[in-house]
């Protein structure tokens, strides 16, 4: 079979990972195609947006602290760049983040977490409960201290996917509105995929760029397969009517009980509370004992929530990978790259993702900073069966 359209280059995937590869690849003179039945959709429909490198740091992701802050190095330059070409406000907001403690062990756990910032040459600012208050007048009386984040800033995910899908179009990237169904190969190459009508769509180069579903091409063999899997995670939106002035001024963040609560408030007046973090295939039912979480445990931090309108709740899928950080780049099947496993940081991974993978499509290798990102980190894919 000749396959109907041929590319260059040929992305598996328009969420915001799979676009920002497509627009840097046709921006680098490549033709470039998007195949997905929704661009512009994905787990950006349902992600926060924080862009946060310093508060997200977690005891051994040092390796992919250092992509991290590539990336929020580069947001005020590509927010910059992506508004000025699409006339899209993003909603990029530089207000900072303070992560704060409700209790003792949240106190002993943030001040280890300082530390290590402090040991990787990260800035943050440990404030006492009253000076936390003096930031955030919402704040509940019983914060006991709090880590004060200047760099942590925020986006809005569904404007930025909005944005990117403009981008695309301004590049020339074409879009084919259909579901990938299998990998086509010649021999130990990767030459396109085929489309659920059973059109062939050909291409020099694919990128897998599937988020959560990123495992589930068929016909990759099983030595490439990308061991992604769906997080699922529950996000409940308010809003904050403007009569009542400011309400927060910047992200806040906590554990509560162990488990992670973060308010990021939009300049729009939307407040985005977040997020479960669930282990249960590609099931997004919101529930009533997730909605319950979160709330309580923001009430605990911000008692004022209840007083704002509800307007949303909703879950979306992660795409996780062994080590919590993404694979890009080329993969040990010739023509077959990866863009996934962006996890919980995909929206701040955006620009260096872009920038990486145009590299790795013109000249067949991963950029110096994301070496430690290939593919080829891990063995065959180990993927538990989850259901369809
Ligand atoms: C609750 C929640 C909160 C989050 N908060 C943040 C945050 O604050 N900051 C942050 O940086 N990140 C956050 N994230 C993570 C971020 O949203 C993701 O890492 C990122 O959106 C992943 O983008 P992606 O393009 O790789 O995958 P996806 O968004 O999953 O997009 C994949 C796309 O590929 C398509 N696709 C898959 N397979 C095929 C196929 N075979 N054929 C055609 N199309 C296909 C799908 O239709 C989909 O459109 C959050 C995520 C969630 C769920």
């Amino acid at each position: 079979m000749s396959p109907t359209h041929t590319s260059d280059v040929l992305v598996v995937g328009g969420g915001i990972i799979g676009l920002v590869t497509a627009w840097r690849a046709a921006q680098r003179g490549l033709a470039t195609a998007v195949v997905d039945p929704e661009p512009g959709g994905g787990a950006a429909r349902v992600a926060a947006g924080m862009l946060a490198a310093v508060t997200e740091l977690h005891y051994g992701e040092q390796t992919l602290l250092g992509l991290n802050l590539a990336s929020a190095r580069r947001y005020p330059d590509f927010a910059a760049e992506l508004t000025e070409l699409t006339g899209h406000d993003l909603g990029y907001r530089r207000c900072g983040t303070l992560a704060v403690a409700l209790d003792a062990d949240d106190r002993a756990h943030l001040r280890e977490l300082h530390a290590l910032q402090q040991r990787s040459g990260l800035d943050s600012q440990w404030l006492s409960g009253r000076e936390c208050r003096r930031l955030e007048p919402m704040l509940a009386p019983g914060v006991r201290g709090g880590l004060r984040v200047d760099g942590d800033h925020q986006i809005d995910p569904r404007r930025l996917a909005a944005a990117l899908v403009t981008a695309c179009e301004r590049a020339g990237v074409v879009v084919h509105r259909a579901w990938a169904e299998r990998l086509a190969l010649a021999g130990d190459r990767a030459t396109g995929v085929v489309t659920a009508d059973g059109t062939e769509l050909g291409a020099g180069q694919v990128v897998l760029a599937g988020g959560s579903l990123s495992g589930r091409l068929a016909d990759v063999p099983p030595d490439v397969l990308p061991p992604v899997r769906p997080v699922k995670g529950q996000v409940v939106r308010l809003t904050m009517p403007a009569r009542l002035g400011p309400f927060l001024n910047r992200t806040v963040r906590a554990v509560v009980r162990g488990s992670h609560v973060y308010l990021v408030p939009r300049e729009s007046g939307e407040l985005v509370i977040g997020a479960t973090s669930e282990e249960m295939g590609w099931d997004t039912t919101v529930t009533a004992g997730g909605v319950y979480e979160l709330l309580r445990d923001a009430h605990e931090l911000v008692p004022g929530i209840t007083e704002l309108p509800l307007t949303e709740t909703r879950a979306g899928l992660r795409p996780g990978s062994p080590d919590n950080a993404p694979l890009l780049g080329p993969t040990g099947l010739e023509g077959l790259l990866l863009a996934t496993g962006h996890y919980r940081n995909g929206v701040l991974l955006t620009p260096v993702t872009g920038d990486v993978m145009a590299h790795a499509l013109t000249t067949g290798e991963l950029p110096e900073e994301a070496r430690p990102f290939t593919p080829r980190r891990f063995g065959a894919a180990v993927l538990t069966e989850q259901p369809a």
